[in-house]
């Protein structure tokens, strides 16, 4: 028998909570973690009788997401009831977009390693969230529900099926991320659950124009998990159409700590919902003008400021785009700029040593205990020659740990860079002095001797000596 190859085919749901400080059809606020059931009314508690309102600054962070992901903006658009029953869902139907959405056919560009590529937008809709079922660690009798996220704003964005890999789905997952938080209607968050995503994925035999059976993956929260899970999933589909199996049409939830996808419930199909248009709400214009208007607000976003930092401040490409994929970080550098005019020395100090232990911590560059004006005084230490590169490097986590200036680092650890010549002669004439032999080999020709009366220096010294001016009063005093 022969093993057929597969080409898999993914598109993504993502869920992004949107900003607002108000719910999507009421006006309880959206705040995370405060007392459970405190932030409902009412129109949220889906009580009898009352009427939504929408959200005017939930539609205008959905027109603007749309124009930045390139998609059109569809007016009148509408607003439908999904009907299912969930008991985090009182009205027993989520208010959701149908036939009518948003925002349409989309397009973002995605860098995957070397190659760029395109992923289609379907579609991009505005919706209301759920509650919260808390199910008691302690009493399993007991279930509890928090209805203080019901009614907070989602937009649900859909890419048409066009990724070929896990790799494809983070490269566009981090773009589309990035361009939220750009656009500041999204903080960004998987594991508070501010932004979920979906992968929806089938195989089929390479060369074979139809799709196969999609499985919809939940229950996702980071990165690394969107990679894990559909790298496992990708195995166990081939494996059973290796097999001779078929794949069932269901949604599968992955197992973090197994590792591994398991069913959860046979996938429903739309007619399940029973859509219909939303009679409490008329269909939504959106007026041209308005759009043009909010076209005006769009932020640089981060293809835009990539390209602008390779051709303003001479960056590499590569040094650009680690820059731009956090606007925090790229924030952080263009301050540093501004104090320093040495784009690559900062750019340089801002992806190693800064963003190693930022990473370490998991902050963003915003909430760095070095600020743009602590690191470029270090930098500056080493552009006056107080001290060493190595030194600044050396004292970097100390710097970042301690909240202290670079200043008072170096003066308390006595670490000043010795490039006054009279002492630095001293220690050059004392090692001079200990190895005659040596002086002798130079003098006859053998210049690479140098080397070594370096390294002796330098040892001498603890380290502190001026590199270039110890190099050039060797030369010197070795010539004789
Ligand atoms: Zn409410």
């Amino acid at each position: 028998m022969t093993v057929a190859s597969y080409e898999v085919v993914i598109g993504l749901e993502v869920h992004a909570q949107l900003l607002t400080k108000s719910k999507m059809f009421c006006a309880c606020g959206t705040q995370f973690g405060l007392p459970a059931n405190t932030q409902t009314c009412p129109v949220c508690l889906g009580m009898p009788g009352t009427l939504p309102v929408i959200n005017e600054k939930a539609v205008e962070m959905a027109v603007r997401t749309g124009l930045a992901l390139n998609c059109a903006i569809r007016s009148p658009n509408r607003f439908a009831r999904k009907n299912y029953f969930y008991p985090d869902l009182p009205k027993g139907y989520q208010i959701s977009q149908y036939e009518a959405p948003v925002c349409e056919n989309g397009v973002v560009d995605v860098q995957v390693g070397d190659t760029r590529k395109q992923i289609r937008i379907r579609r991009a809709h505005l919706e209301e969230d759920a509650g919260k079922n808390v199910h008691d660690g302690d009493n399993r009798a007991v279930s509890l529900v928090d209805l203080n996220r019901a009614g907070t704003p989602l937009l649900e964005i859909v890419t048409e099926p066009d990724m070929r890999s896990a790799d494809e789905v983070v490269a566009y997952l981090k773009a589309l991320r990035n361009i939220l938080m750009y656009l500041e209607v999204c903080d960004g968050s998987m594991e508070q659950g501010s932004l979920r995503c979906e992968p929806n994925l089938s195989l089929r035999p390479v060369g074979q124009k139809t799709f196969g059976t999609k499985v919809e993956l939940k229950n996702i929260n980071s990165f690394r998990f969107v990679k894990d899970a559909i790298e496992y999933e990708i195995k166990r589909q081939t494996k059973v159409l290796n097999e001779g199996g078929t794949i069932q049409q269901e949604t599968r939830l992955w197992d973090v700590g197994k590792g591994q996808t398991a069913t959860m419930r046979s996938k429903e199909e739309a007619h399940d919902y029973r859509y219909f248009p939303d009679p409490d709400l008329v269909p939504l214009s959106i007026a041209g003008d308005w759009i043009e208007e909010l076209r005006k607000t769009l932020p640089e976003l981060p293809a835009a400021r990539q390209q602008r930092f390779v051709t303003d401040y001479g960056l590499p490409d590569y040094d650009a785009g680690v820059l731009v994929s956090s606007k925090t970080l790229a924030d952080y550098f263009e301050a540093c700029v501004k104090l320093y005019d040495q784009p690559k020395a900062v750019s340089n100090w801002v992806m190693g040593e800064l963003l190693c232990e930022l990473n370490n911590a998991g902050l963003s560059a915003d909430a760095s205990p070095v600020g743009p004006e602590r690191l470029v005084s270090l930098l500056q230490l080493v552009e006056k020659g107080t001290i060493s590169l190595k030194v600044a490097r050396e004292i970097f986590p100390e710097l970042y740990a301690s909240g202290k200036s670079p200043e008072q680092i170096v003066r308390e650890k006595g670490l000043t860079q010795v490039s006054d010549e009279g002492a630095l002669v001293k220690i050059i004439d004392e090692v001079m002095a200990k190895n005659q032999a040596q002086v002798a080999q130079y003098r006859s020709g053998k210049e690479t001797v140098l080397g070594f009366f370096v390294g002796q220096v330098m040892k001498a010294s603890g380290g502190k000596a001026n590199p270039g001016k110890v190099n050039e009063l060797l030369k010197r005093k070795l010539a004789g």
